[in-house]
């Protein structure tokens, strides 16, 4: 193809897909390509014959992706990051919008950008997170119908800052400027102090997936809202990656915490903390974690935590990080071995804070006692088991402390509805965690990705099943879009009879049940497919999955003791004993049934699986909208565009048969009725007129004035026989 200075054009980059150039010349007049990543290219005999021509939309980029002339892998990216290099990072594919995170803060989101997009059409403005939230709060008016956001995306992809955002819009829009919608917004610095933590890929990562549903009166204001959450990485209270921090409360709290009231609960520097040192990494740079106490302990008045609670969580925290500290050294009396717990001040500080007695909190660490058909039997510790029970304690503090802060925060801003079968406009947004695969995975991992698989088989539903089942019932002359279904991964993990989920579930409750003989299972019911690759060998415990976003390999171990949840009898009748109010309410669940038994609880695969259900419910009887979320690199830095990750968070997230399917179908439908009532108003004559032409011509004279239509009697006779027809 022969070209001319300042055409743009595709070459092929030599690995992955092709990039865009602009043709310049030289000093010397010669032609040179300059491509998207700043390479020179001589034009030659060799790249010649690959270089094609760009469609004018491709060289600035479109708003909406649908359209896009250069319908390819190519065009979708270039389009993504010639908007990106100019600070636009929201993009349209039809009404899925497309945010690329900017890592930067863009002056987008002041009240002038909330007026401007208030009650306007998608499409009208340039694309934005605000018109998302503007269309969710026009539909839910004006269809009736409730309205659902999901958000998705890897981790740092900007999930959790588009939630907000959108609440921020929403609680601008309902504009009473009420008490109501502040809490609302500030739900989520304390919602963020307990859940959202330091990692590697995001310095304010949700470990917990949430559903906030925001209820409004039939006026559009905001009356109150509901968060239900979901499964909270608990191993992090204990142990940390490399880089990564504990929750940011911990470090809140040791840096912003009154030099007094650190006394009184005997609280040094994070430096001295074991359960906060994992990760060497005790600050998080562009967060300042004293100025982060203060507005969470005034999130906490507004959302109504009286001084008393707030003092309690202080309490408790400190106690987990005094546990931390205490030490097991192991021991042997009989030849059996055993070991002793360290009686530091440490181990007296979580005594005092916890409310016990030492010498039960000493006993329930150390020894486990067992019933068995006769008697009961008491068994030392060794001191790596004492450890470990330790840490299951910590997790279980720590894990209720989270969820009775959920409730607490609900009882202050969810309105249950007078009547219970009052449907009340709301519109809800889903913030969960984005699909994982690290060097090692195992069951939060699975967990996680099985709801990332529900999530995606939602989108598959809405944007590729419904839509095109429903053409062809009505008759709608229509091509066939192919799209990766993801149903079948979903089946061998949840639907299929002694599906994965439920054989973890079955060998948990199974006495003798290990993590092998739990993988054996899997091997002999799931080896012979293609979405589960079992272990190459009898000696891996490592198995695979097939999922939409690649395989990821699970390794088994633990899994079992995971599931399972619980914690010994000794410690739940330590707690028993407690007279700290806050761990007791904390714990109230297993202290319900009273003592000698702990109440049967579920797994967490089913707790899990009974949230996700209730939760698809939900979303289910919604008009659902999407957000995806895009990490432009790995590095938390403005301006800088990795193509390769780019391309392959659009290649699992289906961008392009979405986009196929947006442009050639009709995602908005009305039945006649929805569609007359609405717009007849736009020609009232003419409508009224091509009534009276089909159904009355031929039958003597009727008139139009200028505001009405004159018949005569049996005129009106003949409509309404045909209207009861109807
Ligand atoms: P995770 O799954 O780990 O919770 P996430 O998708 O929720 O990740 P966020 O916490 O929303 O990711 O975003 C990560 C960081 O990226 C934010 O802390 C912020 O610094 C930046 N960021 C995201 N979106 C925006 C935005 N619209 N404007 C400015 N910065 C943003
Ligand atoms: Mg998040």
């Amino acid at each position: 193809m022969s070209v001319l200075q300042g055409d743009f054009v595709w070459v092929d980059s030599g690995a992955g897909v092709p990039l865009g150039a602009e043709v310049k010349v030289t000093d010397t007049g010669q032609l040179r390509l300059i491509d998207d990543e700043g390479k020179e290219h001589k034009i030659n005999k060799k790249n010649e014959g690959s270089i094609r021509p760009m469609h004018p939309t491709s060289v600035k980029g479109v708003d909406d992706m649908i359209s896009i002339g250069d319908l390819n892998e190519a065009g979708l990216l270039r389009n993504l990051l010639v908007r990106h290099k100019e600070g636009i990072i929201y993009t349209y594919t039809g009404s899925i919008l497309v945010a690329v995170n900017p890592y930067q803060l863009l002056p987008l989101y002041t009240t002038d950008h909330v007026h401007m997009y208030t009650d306007r059409r998608l499409g009208e403005l340039p694309p934005h997170v605000f018109a998302l939230a503007d269309a969710c709060f026009f539909n839910m008016r004006r269809n009736k119908k409730n309205q659902c956001c999901v958000i998705s995306g890897e981790s740092g992809a900007g999930k959790t800052e588009s939630t907000k955002l959108m609440l921020q819009f929403l609680a601008a829009v309902s504009g009473q400027h009420s008490w109501i919608e502040q809490q609302i917004l500030e739900a989520n610095p304390i919602l963020e102090a307990f859940g959202n933590a330091k990692t590697v890929r995001n310095d304010n990562s949700s470990r917990f997936g949430k559903y906030i549903d925001v209820n409004f009166t039939k006026g559009g204001a905001i009356e109150g809202a509901r968060v239900d959450q979901y499964l909270l990485e608990k191993s992090r209270v204990c142990r940390q990656a490399p880089e990564e921090r504990n929750y940011h409360i911990f470090y809140y709290m040791l840096m912003g915490m009154p030099a007094d009231q650190k006394k009184i609960l005997s609280l040094g520097s994070a430096a001295e903390y074991k359960y906060l040192t994992m990760g060497n990494c005790t600050r998080c740079e562009g967060r300042d974690d004293v100025k982060e106490f203060a507005h969470f302990r005034a999130a906490l008045k507004i959302l109504m935590f009286t001084e008393n609670d707030s003092w309690e969580i202080c309490k408790l925290l400190a106690a987990v990080l005094h546990i931390g500290n205490v030490e097991f050294e192991g021991t042997i009396v009989n030849n059996l071995e055993g070991c002793e717990i360290h009686r530091s001040s440490h181990f007296d500080m979580a005594c005092q804070l916890l409310e016990v007695d030492p010498n039960a909190l000493d006993k329930s660490l150390t020894q486990r006692s067992f019933t068995t058909a006769r008697e009961s039997v008491i068994k030392g510790l060794t001191s790596a088991q004492a450890l470990d029970g330790r840490d299951a304690f910590v997790k279980g503090i720590y894990g209720r402390l989270f969820i009775w802060v959920v409730d607490k925060i609900n009882s202050a801003i969810y309105k249950p509805p007078e009547d219970e079968n009052e449907v009340r406009p709301s519109i809800g947004l889903l913030d969960i965690f984005g699909f994982e695969n690290f060097n090692i995975n195992s069951f939060e991992q699975l967990c996680i990705n099985f709801a990332n698989e529900q999530l995606q088989q939602f989108f598959v539903k809405h944007v590729f099943k419904l839509e095109q089942e429903e053409y062809s019932r009505e008759n709608i002359v229509w091509k066939h879009i192919d799209y990766q279904d993801n149903q079948r991964t979903l089946d061998v993990l949840a639907v299929k009879p002694l599906n994965m989920l439920s054989l973890i579930d079955e060998e948990s409750s199974f006495p003798k049940g290990t993590d092998s003989t739990m993988l054996q299972k899997m091997n002999q019911l799931h080896g012979k497919g293609d979405i589960y690759i079992p272990p190459k060998n009898n000696y891996e415990t490592q198995f695979g999955i097939q999922h939409f976003a690649g395989v990821v390999y699970y390794d088994s171990e633990g899994f079992l003791e995971k599931n399972r949840d619980t914690l010994s009898l000794d410690l739940i009748q330590l707690v028993e004993t407690s007279g700290n109010k806050l761990l007791k309410q904390a714990f109230h669940n297993e202290l319900s049934t009273g003592s000698n038994t702990i109440k049967s609880m579920p797994t967490l695969v089913g707790q899990f699986r009974q949230s996700l259900d209730a939760l698809m419910k939900a979303l289910t009887a919604c008009q659902p909208y999407f957000i995806r979320c895009i990490k432009p690199n790995d590095f938390k830095k403005p301006m800088l565009f990795d193509r390769e990750l780019v391309m392959r968070q659009l290649r699992y997230s289906g961008m392009m048969e979405t986009i196929r399917i947006r442009k050639a179908g009709y995602p908005v439908r009305y039945t006649f009725d929805e569609f007359l009532n609405r717009y007849r108003v736009l020609l009232k004559k003419k409508c009224c007129e091509s009534i009276c032409e089909s159904m009355l011509s031929g039958k003597g004279d009727w008139k139009t004035g200028k505001t009405k239509i004159f018949l005569k009697d049996f005129h009106d006779t003949m409509l309404e026989v045909e209207r009861i027809k109807e």
